[in-house]
């Protein structure tokens, strides 16, 4: 389920984010994964709903280079 718009998809249309370290990152790293839609739009949303935070249950900085690609990584 993307974490910005809600939106059940299969988890191969989505882009899977973890924490590492504090920081976010995309792609597939151990641990807990928190999912957005392939637009800037979720990803935009899910940064500023702090959902990322949220489902990741850790507090996590997005790199500026996450924001400025918005997650079409
Ligand atoms: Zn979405």
């Amino acid at each position: 389920m993307c974490v910005g718009c809600g939106r059940r998809a299969s988890k191969r249309d989505l882009v899977r984010y973890s924490a590492v370290e504090g920081v976010l990152v995309p792609g597939r790293v151990d641990g807990r994964g928190a999912y957005t839609c392939m637009t800037y739009a979720c990803f935009d949303r899910a940064v500023k709903r702090a959902a990322f935070a949220r489902r990741l249950r850790t507090i996590v900085a997005i790199p500026e280079s996450l924001r400025q690609s918005g997650g079409a990584a």
